[in-house]
């Protein structure tokens, strides 16, 4: 019998979830910009309160927690940006904040990785992100921690660690668009799907990596996120 397909498609990704036994099938992955005030500034912009902003990344660019992945090809700057990730459990399309949080179906921890020159390229040339932020494995992942068992993320501190010396440390209070008014904003121009992700920004302190460089991101009550870079390929 012939084959549906003409090649094997590609595996679906998927996150493993604190305390169950099955997947979280990933969907999308939104990614918010400039959501922290001190890292706005720190890239030499303000932060728009309008609105928030977006941009994707594919989900075969995934990598999972402790993987070890090659320095991203085409960058002389690869940057790491430690976040806190939404996970999306529920279809949401033009909801309230008030509704917001029934949605969620947990909370990650995620490594929005970046390279830095194609991006500031991008902007200076005044074309899309894709190319410093769209690429294999640009976002990496934590296990989810379903958000019942995360009593509640108020003051809960972010922190990035590179080789065990401290890079990035905030609170999640610091979010300029918080998590409620995000995913009601999202849901205005998208039909939000269990499975989406939501990469909701990152604080200052945002760097350089190079090989060797092991990371490791933490958010207090969620599964750290680690990540070791590897020579370029
Ligand atoms: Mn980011």
């Amino acid at each position: 019998m012939a084959s549906e397909y003409l090649f094997p498609p590609q595996p679906q990704a998927t996150l493993a979830v604190v305390g169950e036994d099955r997947l979280f099938p990933v969907a999308r992955i939104f990614c918010v910009g400039r959501n922290y005030v001190e890292h706005a500034k720190e890239m030499g912009n303000e932060v728009d309160r309008e609105a928030p902003f977006y941009f994707l990344k594919p989900t075969i660019g995934m990598a999972h927690s402790g993987a070890a992945v090659p320095y991203a090809p085409g960058t002389r700057d690869l940057h790491h940006e430690m976040e806190l990730v939404v996970a999306i459990g529920e279809p949401a399309f033009r909801i309230g904040t008030e509704a917001a949080q029934s949605v969620v179906y947990g909370y990650a921890c995620g490594l929005d990785m970046t390279r830095r020159d194609l991006q500031q390229e991008g902007k200076d040339k005044r074309r899309p992100w894709d190319f410093g932020k769209a690429f294999e494995n640009g976002a990496v992942l934590g296990p989810i921690t379903p958000a019942g068992s995360v009593p509640s993320l108020d003051g809960r501190r972010i922190v990035l660690k590179v080789n065990g010396e401290i890079r990035q440390d905030a609170h999640l209070d610091d979010l300029v668009w918080k998590i409620d008014e995000l995913i009601s904003h999202l849901s205005r121009y998208y039909h939000l799907m269990p499975g989406d992700l939501i990469f909701t920004g990152t604080p200052a302190g945002v760097g350089p990596v190079v090989a060797g460089d092991v990371l490791e991101g933490t958010i207090d009550g969620l599964e750290p996120v680690k990540l070791t870079i590897g020579p370029a390929e």
